[in-house]
């Protein structure tokens, strides 16, 4: 009896979930989903069976073939893990769990309509990762036991699904959708269930699974949905409002060929359809891979490359993450470090060289500022880290992109290129579907790169703090020339109009990030007199300058400052900025700030993005 992940109740004895079948009653008014989940095992199991459970009320747990009640209990809540559904069995080899999720499950974000784009329909939609799919659903909440799953959704008919799964129909619903066992769960909880799953103004979308995936990829959303088609197997959603999906379209028009670039990379693409979901501004992340369905925040529509370049990470995941993943969360780079470098091929392909430099310059910038973020911990400046008790959430950095994006780049450079595509290509074709760890990866590395370990200190890289000293800072003319007037800026010259005519949002963001955090505030002014970047439309842009406009004391920017962190939720924009208003000490006025800016805009946050935000603040309040 182990543990297999510092984030789950999963026990190695028992048999993992190989399928799981869902019925949902989407309840709007009450930000609840009553639910019905027939967890399915690789074989009988005898014993206390452990699922992993988030603030989800459970009615029952019976056997699913007599219907009988099996006995069970529910923890009390972990801060991290959550609760452990403990379910006694006897030679069973499926559970069928009867239950109701909460309003604050930390997966969902429930929209009441003036919080959506077209402010007629609510909205809800989940982010599952890391160890959040338990707050949807008992599972066992770890990428190591990968499922595959059916779920039919009962929502308002004037709403539509999507889910990261092939979608099997939309019709009426029928007295039969409802079980026997689901009927019990529902008068356990006191509410009749049939009558509402056949109610009046109900649809049901079913939707199916059939490859196996890890629970964190588990995804759905739910709303007043539209689309439009932007190539063979990609259609672009969002909410039903002309001008979002217009705009989106045009942005991901190219998404087909960088599909196709993708192939040729790394294998024939494996998912099927590569659809795209924009959701509304609150969405916390750039963009979640969920397989068959990316969903993305809408701030990447900015009508340049870098919209792009957050559908070719994204897309990478295909192959990288969501075709291998990482055995735990301990060994997140192996997702992330590996699809940032994917991505930036895809990017040199479609895009450019110069592109995927400059791409390769913001993250080298990002990773130094981690190692500034963790110089009192730096645990977590490791490609492998120990986070027993740790929140996922909380740790989340560029490091395993970055730092794991170099690693492989530096292998890369030992061995020549075309060597490293065959390795990936072998990588990919002999672990898809698994969920491997560091040690995994290093053995097949050094097996299919002989004497690699003598080139290359392997254990350094992924088990040292820091960045090794054979990392790499990228270098072009471009690269060089924006670091240059960056360093200018410290001198008091501003780049003139000649110098920047032809930059776009990355080249902006990349002087931004090379310039010191704190300026005299009449050079902030001066600089955003001349290139008003305190109004860009590119979040990044912004961001960079509004963090250092607050770093400066420029107070002038305080009111953008509050406007930003009330129209997105993304935590890309909300870590810095709320960095900067806390952190340090003689910064009481903004301290405070902080405090009403988030009491006032935490309800348009997610839950995950609610949690970060606390933290920041609890640590330096
Ligand atoms: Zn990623």
């Amino acid at each position: 009896m182990a543990p297999v992940d510092p984030h789950s109740f999963t026990d190695s004895a028992h048999p993992l979930t190989t399928h799981v079948a869902l019925s949902l009653y989407f309840d709007f008014p009450s930000s609840t989903i009553h639910a019905a989940a027939l967890l399915t095992l690789a074989a009988p199991c005898s014993g206390q069976l452990s699922l992993d459970a988030r603030s989800l009320a459970i009615h029952g747990v019976l056997d699913p073939q007599t219907l009988a009640p099996l006995s069970f209990t529910l923890s009390p809540p972990d801060a991290v893990k959550g609760s452990l559904l403990s379910v006694a069995l006897d030679s069973h080899a499926s559970v069928l769990v009867l239950y109701s999720t909460s309003p604050d499950s930390s997966a969902l974000q429930w929209l009441s309509p003036p919080q959506t784009f077209n402010k007629t329909h609510p909205f809800v939609y989940t982010q599952c990762q890391s160890i959040h799919a338990r707050s949807v659903f008992p599972c066992q909440d770890t990428p190591a036991a990968r499922i595959c799953y059916s779920a039919k959704l009962n929502v308002p008919r004037e709403l539509s699904a999507v889910m990261s799964a092939r979608h099997a129909g939309r019709r009426d619903p029928v007295a039969g959708d409802v079980s026997e066992g689901f009927k019990k769960g529902g008068s356990a909880a006191g509410l009749n269930l049939e009558s509402l799953w056949c109610g009046d103004r109900r649809v049901v979308e079913e939707f199916v699974m059939e490859q196996p995936i890890p629970p964190y990829l588990f995804a759905f959303a739910v709303g007043e949905l539209g689309f439009r088609e932007v190539g063979p197997r990609t259609r672009v959603y969002s909410e039903n409002v002309a001008g979002v999906l217009d705009s989106a379209a045009s942005e991901f028009a190219g998404t087909e060929e960088m599909i196709r670039q993708g192939e040729k990379l790394f294998g024939e693409y494996p998912w099927e359809r590569f659809d795209l979901l924009v959701l509304p501004p609150s969405f916390p992340y750039g963009g979640m891979e969920n397989p068959r369905m990316v969903f993305l925040t809408p701030t990447v529509i900015k009508g340049d490359a870098s919209g792009a370049q957050v559908v070719a990470h994204e897309l990478a995941h295909s192959w990288t993450g969501n075709l291998i993943t990482n055995i735990n969360n301990e060994h997140f780079w192996l997702n992330e470090g590996f699809t940032t470098y994917a991505e930036r091929r895809i990017v040199e392909v479609v895009q450019g060289e110069e592109r995927a430099i400059l791409s390769m310059g913001i993250g080298w910038r990002g990773l130094n500022e981690e190692m500034e973020r963790f110089k009192d911990n730096m645990e977590f400046t490791k490609l492998k880290t120990n986070q027993e008790g740790i929140d996922p959430d909380n740790v989340y950095s560029q490091v395993p992109y970055e730092k794991g994006f170099q690693f492989l780049a530096r292998i890369e450079r030992q061995i020549g290129r075309s060597a490293f595509d065959e390795f990936t290509k072998k990588y990919i074709e002999n672990f898809k579907f698994k969920s491997i760890d560091t040690e995994t990866f290093l053995e097949f590395l050094k097996a299919n790169v002989p004497g690699i370990e003598k080139e290359v200190d392997l254990k350094l890289w992924t088990e040292g703090t820091g960045i090794p000293p054979d990392a790499y800072e990228p270098v072009s003319d471009l690269y060089t020339k924006i670091v240059s007037l960056a360093n200018e800026f410290k001198l008091g010259k501003i780049p003139g109009e000649d110098e920047v005519a032809t930059w776009q949002g990355q080249e902006w963001e990349l002087y931004l990030e090379n310039l010191p955090k704190c300026v005299e505030a009449s050079q902030v002014l001066a600089l955003d007199a001349r290139y008003r970047m305190s109004e860009s439309k590119d979040y990044e842009v912004k961001v960079a300058f509004l963090q250092m406009a607050i770093s400066s004391k420029c107070r002038d920017y305080y009111p953008e400052v509050e406007k930003t962190l009330k129209e997105v939720g993304r935590m890309k924009y909300l870590r810095p900025l709320y960095t900067a208003l806390v952190q340090g000490s003689g910064n009481e006025e903004e301290k405070i700030l902080a405090k009403r800016l988030f009491a006032e805009a935490r309800e348009c946050y997610h839950p995950i993005a609610q949690g970060v935000v606390e933290s920041i603040l609890a640590k330096n309040l």
